[in-house]
Parts: structure tokens; C-alpha cells; sequence
């Protein structure tokens, strides 16, 4: 080994890498271990070898922050191209604005109101049912939104991303659902800063790592390790119920699967994300990341495109379903990782939580000053 670690840190995705940054401009060594063959955890992005185009490799990533100390930081490493997340949606065959505008409920009712009538629409729609205390998902959108808007727009979409049906899923999954009265297009509303990494995420995590004081392991299982190795102060980024070998049962986790297309088309869909809001068709989304980077003007008579199919895959962990059942066993396993004297965890495995890229960066920022205090 080059270095002589101070610490190690388990995982070379966003968190475990800005946590490595930190210690090392600090002087510390640090050993960076990595499962997989790249660094970068979810956010790592590379070349399509067919078309040149760059694309995110665990689904389409779009950096985003209104957070300052986020914004300062993540600019040390990164320039960010211009582009703008804009999602739209698939219904009976027509193309509607996601999150719901004006826009959408004009087309959708086909109808023409002005921002000022929205709100009295809205509760005339919402007064035909209504919720006081809903008690399922269904109940909960019927409430914000009403009935029409859900069935159009959530019901189908929500059961394919969950594989269950809304009466199934906690009310608490869709606390709100924004709706916008203005034709507003912009995804990430209230976001001051946004954009992709103009050489790529992969670029910024090289430069994440780069410091002489970080040695990164890829293809290397921290359950492989030295034993020697795992007494050092150790920052641990993978799932929280492996590192206990799953005594206190499995967290369960939603995943899906990307299956990569080549296009022969210079355009396939006009944008980067379309969602696909019924049933009959069975994904849920269709990227095209050639859309992600407008200032590369790529110029190919080809196209990469991934549909996108929400799965339950136990070893490809997306996102946390975090219901009563799995709080409770997650709550068992916080007790046991108190008890852990040199192991913080962190990141979204190890915390069994959905964090954006800013707070996955806030959060990592956030335990180096406590390592430091
Ligand atoms: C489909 C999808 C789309 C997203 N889109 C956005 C977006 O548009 N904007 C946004 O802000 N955020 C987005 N996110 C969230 C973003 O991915 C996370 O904020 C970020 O990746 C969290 O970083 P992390 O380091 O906590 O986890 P990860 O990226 O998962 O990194 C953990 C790393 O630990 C490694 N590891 C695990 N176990 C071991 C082990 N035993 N030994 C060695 N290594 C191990 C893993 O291989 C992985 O590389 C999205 C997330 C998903 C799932």
C-alpha cells in the first residue's frame, strides 16, 4: 500500500468520497475501499462506447442546491454546464408538464384558466372527495390533488415505482404534491443553482480522490479486508443490515433496472427524462442522456436510450422503503451501531435514507466537523 491510513473509508460514492476529501486536506491518510470496479457510487457516469455519449450509469442525475456551503464546496472540484431538469409525462398517449402547472390542467381538462382561477378549480375538484385524515396514498393524493389529476398521474405510475397498489402504500410517502399555477416547466422550482458536471459526475469524484494522501481500492469488499485493516477509524458507507450480517433481519429496499438501448435516430424523445403514467406500459421512464449535456452538441446519427423498470432487487438497492416494518428494524440496528467504537456510518446505505446529492454533501460535511470537534 502507498499510504499508511489514518482512516478507512468504505465506499466511493458521494459521501464516502467528500468525507475522504476533507480528511485528507486535513493531512490525514486515507484508505478509500470500493466494491464495485469504479469509484463514484451511484452518480458515476461514463461513455457509451456506441454513440460517445455520456451517461449515468445508475439512472439520470441531476445536481441541484439552493444550499450555499453545498454550492461553495462542490465548486472547488466542478464547473457545472447550464442545463436545466425538465420532466414530462405520458398519458393516453399525450405528453403533460410534470410537476403538474398550469399547463397540464389546462390540457388535461382541456380547458383555459388563468393563474388567479387554479386554486378555486382545485377546491371544487378536491370538495367531490376529500380526506380529512387519509389513511393510505390513494386518500392522501385524492386530497391534494383530486381524483382525475391522481388517476391520470400518480395512481398507475406510483403502483409500477412501488409494485403495489396506492391503497397498499403509507399516506406518507406523498406528504405534498406541488402544483404549480404558472406555466412554469423548471423541475427543481425552488433549486438556485443546477446543472451537470461539464466533464462529467466521474470527473468530479477523480478530482474528489485525487489528493497524494487518499489511496483508492476498486474491486475491493471491506468484508474482504484485513482484519488489521478494519481496526482503523472507520467510515462506513454500505448497507447498515450487512454490516451486522443481517442478524436483526433484511431492510428492504426498491430497485430498478436500465436496459440500454442504441437508437438510430440523431433525437429519439426531444429531452432526458419522459415518465410513462399507465399500465399497459410497463416502464416507468425512458432517459436519454444525450439531452443532459446541450453544450457538447454531439452530432450523431445515434442515440443512447435506457427504459427504466422499478424492481424489487434485494442486491441492487435504490431506494428505502422506509414503512413502520423496516423503521423498526432499522431503529435495532442504529442501537447496534452506537455500540460500534471506531465505525461511524453514513451515506444512504448506511443510514438506510434517500439523500439528494446537496444534503448526501451536507450530511458527509457535517461528520467531518464532528470527527474534527
Ligand atoms: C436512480 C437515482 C437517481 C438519483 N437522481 C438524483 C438526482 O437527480 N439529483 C440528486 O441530487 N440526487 C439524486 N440521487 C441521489 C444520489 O444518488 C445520492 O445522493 C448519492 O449517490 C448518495 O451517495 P452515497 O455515497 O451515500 O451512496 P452511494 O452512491 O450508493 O455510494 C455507496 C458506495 O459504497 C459502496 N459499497 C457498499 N458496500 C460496500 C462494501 N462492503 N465494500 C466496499 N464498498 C461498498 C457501493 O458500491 C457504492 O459505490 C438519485 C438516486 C438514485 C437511486
Amino acid at each position: 500500500m502507498r499510504i499508511k491510513p489514518d482512516y478507512l473509508v468504505v465506499g466511493s460514492g458521494l459521501f464516502g468520497s467528500v468525507v475522504a476529501q476533507n480528511l485528507a486536506s486535513q493531512g490525514k491518510q486515507v484508505l478509500v475501499v470500493e466494491k464495485r470496479y469504479h469509484i463514484g457510487g451511484n452518480c458515476f457516469s461514463e461513455l457509451d462506447a456506441e454513440t460517445g455519449i455520456e451517461y449515468h450509469k445508475y439512472g439520470t442525475h441531476i445536481f441541484h442546491t439552493s444550499n450555499e456551503t453545498v454550492w461553495n464546496y462542490i465548486q472547488k472540484f466542478t464547473q457545472f454546464n447550464d442545463y436545466h431538469h425538465q420532466v414530462l409525462t405520458l398519458h393516453k398517449n399525450k405528453i403533460y408538464q410534470l410537476p403538474i402547472n398550469l399547463e397540464t390542467i389546462n390540457s388535461f381538462y382541456n380547458i383555459n384558466l388563468k393563474p388567479y382561477e387554479v386554486e378555486n378549480f382545485l377546491k371544487k375538484e378536491l370538495s367531490k372527495e376529500n380526506y380529512i385524515n387519509p389513511k393510505n396514498l390513494e386518500e392522501q393524493a385524492i386530497s391534494l390533488i383530486g381524483r382525475p389529476l391522481y388517476e391520470a398521474f400518480i395512481k398507475n405510475y406510483t403502483s409500477k415505482q412501488w409494485g403495489k397498489g396506492p391503497t397498499e402504500l403509507p399516506a406518507s410517502i406523498i406528504r405534498r404534491l406541488p402544483i404549480r399555477y404558472n406555466y412554469s416547466e423548471t423541475y427543481f422550482n425552488h433549486a438556485r443553482w443546477q446543472g451537470i458536471p461539464l466533464h462529467g459526475f466521474t470527473s468530479l469524484f477523480e478530482k474528489l480522490l485525487s489528493s497524494p494522501n487518499i489511496e483508492v481500492k476498486t474491486n475491493c469488499d471491506y468484508f474482504d479486508l484485513d482484519e488489521n485493516l478494519k481496526k482503523l477509524p472507520t467510515i462506513y458507507t454500505g448497507p447498515i443490515d450487512r454490516f451486522f450480517n443481517f442478524k436483526l433481519g433484511h431492510l428492504e429496499w426498491r430497485s430498478i433496472r436500465l436496459e440500454k438501448h442504441v437508437m438510430n435516430y440523431s433525437d429519439f424523445q426531444g429531452t432526458s427524462v419522459i415518465n410513462y403514467a399507465d399500465n399497459d406500459v410497463t416502464y416507468t421512464r425512458v432517459h436519454e442522456p444525450l439531452h443532459l449535456h446541450p453544450e457538447r452538441n454531439y452530432q450523431n446519427k445515434k442515440t443512447t436510450v435506457f427504459y427504466e423498470y422499478s424492481e424489487s432487487d434485494q442486491n441492487s438497492p435504490y431506494y428505502p422503503v422506509r414503512d413502520e416494518d423496516n423503521l423498526k428494524i432499522l431503529a435495532k440496528y442504529e442501537e447496534r451501531a452506537k455500540e460500534q467504537e471506531n465505525v461511524i456510518f453514513g451515506g444512504r446505505l448506511g443510514t438506510y435514507a434517500y439523500y439528494d446529492m446537496d444534503l448526501t454533501i451536507l450530511k458527509a460535511l457535517e461528520l467531518v466537523n464532528y470527527i474534527h470537534s
